[in-house]
């Protein structure tokens, strides 16, 4: 087998069989990102010497784990102590963490060889994957177009087979997003099932960790290695809250029949795509005739969903990224005059346009006058999306939604009307605001003037229900063959 054509359970089993070497597979993959990076700029750093040392000790047996072998990479927002943390931004371009996340660690301990960083959207502040200081990220599908993002490298390198699957975050679609865009499976965890300690934060009470690959048992397996409670992120649920953890891969063998799917009518926009509006359709008869039961449900406040997202978003992005003063941490400018000129030159010269928009957006919606009238309305309304989703569950087990209103967008397209970018958000970001799980799929090919691009399908679910959202998406994975939607060679 063609062992970057292929995904991470295969890899992993041939591996832990001894069909494979860890140091033969590593090599493919870091030939593969020798090749093509330069083209889609899915990498912000390869730490190939590293990579094929680990690879290695799992060859001898040093390394064990269930992951053992595995190259797998993560985005440049999650902190590792060898390379730097990026996030995509000069503010941190020379940064180096003196700690490894949670889930870096989770990942090494399970034995997976992590072959770099993956670009984004500077701080995860971006819809399409364009914004990233060290440049944009291109489709593997059709380098014209964007990614999504903002984890628009994850996306892409595991569309792109420069990765066996990928860690990423999600504050308001960032995994979905590139996840449908690029054709390929991306999950946001429920708020406190992952812990962030060490993903950098853009906005605390929304930013989760989770996987994009290539089939739904592959992020069964991603999500079992990093789900549970860290008594480093004090948001990490703890298990009377969570549950045990269950065993997701075993959720995939979970029958559909009985299973209540929720479709909403406030998902069924004039403004889908044909492609999106036919697949969201096909999705419910498949599932239904596995035997699940097709209901109605209302969410009558999903039009406040961007606004809301945008509130608290900018609002806390404001409050965390005071810390980059140009003392603490990052880029400092030469020859202050006094120290409100360092303070004030570091963060001009350290953030791009879009940060610094999100920084005063988020400083006015909190400053005094203004507060009651925009973060605490806001909160409100934010309350208002939950009790939707809460009511929504009493009546399903799941609700089906397209992840986006259509593919790809081009590359610049959307680069100066940011409320244009915000809105390309409207499905992803109530999961968020709710704190609910949700997972995108492959939902097909979208037929546009440039070629086929793909589209996505979301699945939501009740805080904590990933098994079914598993259940769900790997039987439409399955009936939809969706596991063999894959671009063609990338054009270089
Ligand atoms: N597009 C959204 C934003 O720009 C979501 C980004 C994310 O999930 N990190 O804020």
């Amino acid at each position: 087998m063609d062992v970057t054509q292929t995904n991470l359970a295969e890899i992993r089993n041939a591996i832990a069989s001894g069909q494979m070497r860890s140091a033969d597979v590593t090599r493919a993959y870091l030939d593969r990102i020798e090749r093509y990076n330069g083209t889609i700029n899915a990498y912000t750093q390869v730490f190939s010497e590293r990579a094929m040392q680990r690879a290695q000790a799992v060859d001898a047996g040093e390394v064990t784990g269930p992951l053992a072998g595995v190259p797998v990479a993560v985005k440049d927002n999650i902190a590792t102590t060898f390379g730097c943390t990026t996030c995509g931004s000069k503010m941190l371009e020379n940064f180096r963490s003196p700690y490894d996340a949670t889930v870096v660690r989770q990942l090494e301990e399970s034995g997976a060889v992590i072959l770099g960083k993956l670009n984004l959207d500077e701080f995860a502040m971006g819809s399409t994957g364009e914004r990233s200081t060290f440049g944009p990220t291109r489709n593997p599908w059709n380098t014209d177009h964007a990614p999504g993002g903002s984890s628009g490298g994850a996306g892409a390198a595991v569309a792109a087979d420069l990765a066996a699957a990928a860690l990423a975050s999600d504050t308001g679609g960032s995994i979905r997003m590139p996840a449908a865009w690029c054709g390929v499976v991306g999950l946001k965890p429920t708020y406190g099932l992952v812990s962030r300690f060490g993903l950098v934060a853009y906005a605390s009470s929304l930013d989760q960790i989770g996987p994009i690959t290539r089939t739904v048992e592959d992020a069964a397996i991603l999500l079992q290695t990093i789900a549970g409670h860290d008594e480093n992120d004090s948001t990490s649920a703890i298990e009377s809250v969570s549950g045990p953890i269950p065993d997701y891969v075993a959720a995939l063998n979970e029958s559909v029949a009985g299973k209540k799917l929720g479709i909403a009518k406030q998902y069924r926009s004039e403004g889908n795509h044909p492609a999106v509006t036919a697949a969201l359709d096909r999705a419910a008869s498949l599932l239904a005739d596995r035997g699940a039961e097709v209901v109605e449900v209302d969410l009558p406040h999903t039009e406040y969903g961007v606004p809301t997202y945008y509130l608290v978003a900018t609002a806390e992005a404001s409050s965390n990224l005071a810390r980059y003063d140009g003392v603490h941490y990052g880029h400092r400018t030469e020859d202050p005059a006094d120290l409100i000129d360092l303070y004030a030159a570091s963060r001009a010269e350290g953030f791009g346009d879009e940060v610094k928009r999100r920084i005063m957006l988020g400083t006015f919606a909190l400053s005094s006058g203004y507060y009651d009238a925009y973060y605490l309305r806001a909160l409100k309304v934010r309350r208002l999306i939950k009790q939707d989703f809460d009511a929504a569950f009493q009546r399903c087990d799941a609700i089906l939604c397209p992840t986006t209103t259509g593919p790809a967008v081009r590359i610049g397209q959307a680069s100066d009307d940011p409320l244009a970018m915000y809105l390309m958000d409207v499905y992803t970001v109530t999961c968020n605001v709710a704190g609910i799980p949700g997972i995108s799929i492959p939902g097909g090919l979208a037929e546009t003037d440039c070629g086929k691009l793909p589209i996505g399908l979301q699945l939501l679910g009740p805080y904590f229900r990933e098994s079914t959202l598993f259940a769900l998406a790997g039987s439409l994975e399955k009936e939809m063959n969706s596991t063999l939607i894959r671009p063609d060679e990338i054009r270089i």
